[in-house]
């Protein structure tokens, strides 16, 4: 048996990171206890302040500076506020951006639907805030970009159904990607081509 705060770490590492097992958590934290005091101190210190520091946008649920109400994007008067390219996660923000074309605004998923468990539908507070963004602020194009996976396919469906209404046009990404695509690792002259010809 380890002493019992490395048996707490671990779990709690194994419990809170996604796509992390016991044994992966395990090597995570005798790894840390190589490391100098001084760094493990900071490292902890920056994790306990994130909850104070970092919020998510109330809007499109990117991470951002806690200090404002809305992030940066949400908040940017000349971006179209109309236009939502719905992403998977974060760093989906982060590839499309780099495109530079894309002037509308996001919204983060934070999630798929799974594959074996499609009958769960979607996170329904997630499914609400995004129906009345739609409602609230008249969106006229939600942009599906989500990643060309059987996980991606099926919530875009599902979303497609959920969210239909009159005058809102939804477009999903040309299949210039290739099908297995992850948005993030995408290369931006492919990500462009395929929201130009989104359809
Ligand atoms: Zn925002």
């Amino acid at each position: 048996m380890y002493p019992r705060i490395v048996q707490d770490l671990i779990e709690l590492a194994e419990n809170l990171l996604p796509g992390v097992g016991r044994r992966q958590a395990t090597r995570f934290i005798f790894g840390l206890l190589k490391r100098n005091p001084s760094d493990i101190i900071r490292f902890g210190s920056l994790i306990k302040s994130l909850p104070d520091e970092v919020a998510f946008c109330p809007q499109c649920f990117r991470i951002h500076d806690n200090a404002k109400t809305l992030c940066a994007i949400c908040g940017d008067t000349k971006r179209d506020q109309k236009t939502i390219a719905i992403v998977e996660k974060e760093s989906d923000v982060t590839a499309l951006e780099k495109m530079k074309t894309f002037q509308g605004v996001y919204h983060v998923l934070g999630e798929l639907m799974p594959l074996l468990e499609n009958k769960k539908g979607l996170n329904s507070t997630m499914l609400e805030a995004l129906k009345n963004r739609i409602k609230e602020k008249e969106i006229k194009e939600i942009i599906f970009a989500l990643p060309t996976t059987p996980e991606g396919d099926i919530t875009t469906a599902f979303l497609e159904k959920k969210l239909a209404k009159n005058g809102l046009k939804m477009t999903r990404l040309a299949r210039g990607l290739s099908s297995g695509t992850d948005i993030e690792y995408a290369d931006p002259e492919t990500l462009r081509q395929s929201f130009e010809l989104r359809k």
